[in-house]
């Protein structure tokens, strides 16, 4: 049981981690004949780790393709209810009309992380938790 003392009340805090899904994008479908619209190629892909995108070197990926699924990641990222949509839904369309070309978001590892690593927040707060 602890004392509450502050060093055993700083060790608990620096123990405090979360678990995200690391994340893949891939272009699963492009329209025959409209390729270079949008620069879509099947296979090319971008990869997410906590707030980092990855893409591989010498690859590119529309920005444009990547406004569309960004909103999605965070949430994509996150464990959820068992039956809520983000669980099943996995591909989201460029968003150019014409292009019809398909992503696929697919969860590829779960990651964990402190948050010391990655909030800026008052340490106060941070020990607070939420609400
Ligand atoms: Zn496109």
């Amino acid at each position: 049981m602890s004392s509450g003392r502050p060093d055993e009340r700083s060790a608990a805090v620096a123990k405090r981690t979360f678990r995200l899904y690391d994340l893949r994008v891939e272009i699963v479908s492009v329209k025959p004949g409209l390729e270079s619209v949008c620069n879509h190629h099947v296979g090319d892909y971008f990869e997410v780790s906590g707030e980092n995108l990855s893409i591989p070197a010498g690859k590119t990926f529309s920005m444009y393709a990547l406004a569309a699924v960004l909103p999605l990641l965070p949430a994509k990222q996150r464990f959820s209810d068992e039956h809520d949509w983000i669980n099943v839904e996995e591909h989201v369309l460029c968003p150019d009309p014409h292009c019809e070309a398909m992503m696929r978001i697919t969860r590829t590892r779960v990651r964990e992380f402190a948050l010391e690593d990655v909030s800026a927040a008052p340490k106060a707060r941070r020990e607070e938790g939420p609400g």
